[in-house]
């Protein structure tokens, strides 16, 4: 769909907004793919007015933060906004909690620093997470035994309907492994302009996964979990301003207590744990033990210290990678029975009819 049709040459786009921006820069794959329309957003006057814009022509509307959980393979028709939403004030609770309320678009990393800083606890062991704080509940993110659902209070959203602006309470965000509302059915309903932390005053800590406890020597603080994590994430995984990529590729399978009984069986060093009455596999073993750590096809390749994440060492464009998935994908259900699911979002959405036709021409070149 060509989302120009309602608006004609002459039609004066709002200040800020430009035509044709190369994305480049705004994803951490680093794929060139352009924006129809474009602007970096720093405040929510701003960013009502612009939604106003696009809903009154018709114009579709697709908001970033870091680009670090994208996978981009298309221009992206309509309007790109760039959430820079800013401030962050904390207010004393009663008894043992902080509420921190964070702007959309503040760095998430820098964020969980000041809570460190500040000696309030819930957020240390997803530090370095690249991206925005705004970003952080559309897929719950993840890492270290703990999910930012456990410390988030509220979301603050804009209606892309009425423009009203309000909070939701977290518990009704549909919080799941990698998944929430945002993702599913409120996909097309929301921005988030802002999220509602709730922090502990009081010592918690949560050393019992990822190895965190063998990094830390003497007595456990907040401060040194912070550091461990930091430590372990940046000898793993690759960092996206040096080898551009977008963190773990493939989320980690569930699968029934009879399937991965049967695989267990047959493969005895199969990684897994319990999750409530199924089985999460680790993804990365799975490619790993299929020979795909550190291989590279057509500039791309799957990173040599950790097979989850696959890495753009020189492509433009998307289609080598996506071929490479293509591949893993088929690889690793042939030799586990196991499928395999992306993790980063795909933009623009393209029917699976497009998707094929893509990687078709690619494979006849
Ligand atoms: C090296 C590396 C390591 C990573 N490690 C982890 C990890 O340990 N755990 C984990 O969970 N993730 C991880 N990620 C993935 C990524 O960092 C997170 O998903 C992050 O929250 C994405 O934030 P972003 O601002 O870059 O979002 P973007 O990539 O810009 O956007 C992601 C999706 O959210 C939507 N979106 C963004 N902002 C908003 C908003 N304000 N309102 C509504 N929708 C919005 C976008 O439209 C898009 O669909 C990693 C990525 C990298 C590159």
């Amino acid at each position: 769909m060509d989302s120009t049709q309602h608006i004609s040459d002459a039609t004066i786009l709002p200040p800020r907004v430009e035509k044709n921006v190369s994305l480049q820069q705004y994803n951490t794959f680093r794929f060139d793919y352009q924006a129809e329309f474009f602007a970096l957003v720093e405040d929510l006057m701003t960013l009502k007015s612009l939604v106003g814009w696009a809903k009154q022509h018709n114009i579709c509307v697709t908001m970033l933060g870091g680009g670090s959980n994208l996978l981009i393979s298309a221009d992206i028709p309509g309007l790109v906004i760039i959430n820079r939403l800013r401030g962050c004030h904390a207010k004393e609770e009663s008894g043992n909690r902080i509420s921190l309320i964070v702007g959309a678009g503040e760095n998430w990393h820098e964020m969980v620093e000041f809570t460190v800083q500040n000696h309030w606890f819930g957020v240390e062991n997803l530090a370095l997470i690249p991206g925005t704080a705004g970003a952080a509940p559309v897929q719950n993110i993840g890492a270290y035994g703990v999910e930012v659902k456990d410390s988030l209070a509220r979301v603050q959203v804009l209606d892309r309907q009425t423009l009203d602006v309000y909070w939701v309470n977290a518990q009704d965000c549909g919080f799941a492994y990698r998944d929430s509302h945002f993702k599913g059915l409120w996909k097309d309903k929301y921005f988030i302009t802002a999220i509602e932390l709730s922090l502990k005053k009081r010592a918690d800590l949560l050393l019992s996964y990822g190895g965190l406890a063998n990094q830390i020597e003497g007595e456990p603080s907040l401060k040194k979990v912070f550091q461990a994590v930091c430590q372990v994430r940046s000898s793993k995984l690759p960092d996206p301003n040096v080898l551009a990529n977008a963190g773990s590729f493939f989320k980690n399978p569930m699968v029934s207590t009879t399937q991965h009984n049967q695989l267990k069986e047959s493969f005895p060093s199969l990684v897994s744990f319990p999750h409530g009455n199924e089985f999460k596999l680790a993804a990365g073993w799975l490619i790993d033990q299929a020979g795909w750590k550190g291989k590279t096809q057509q500039g791309v390749g799957v990173y040599e210290k950790q097979a989850l994440v696959l890495v753009n060492h020189q492509a433009i464009k998307a289609e080598p990678l996506l071929e490479l998935e293509a591949n893993i994908k088929a690889n690793v259900f042939n030799l586990y029975g196991v499928e395999l699911e992306r993790e980063p979002v795909q933009l623009p959405v393209l029917s699976q009819k497009e998707l094929s036709g893509m990687l078709s021409e690619e494979s006849q070149t």
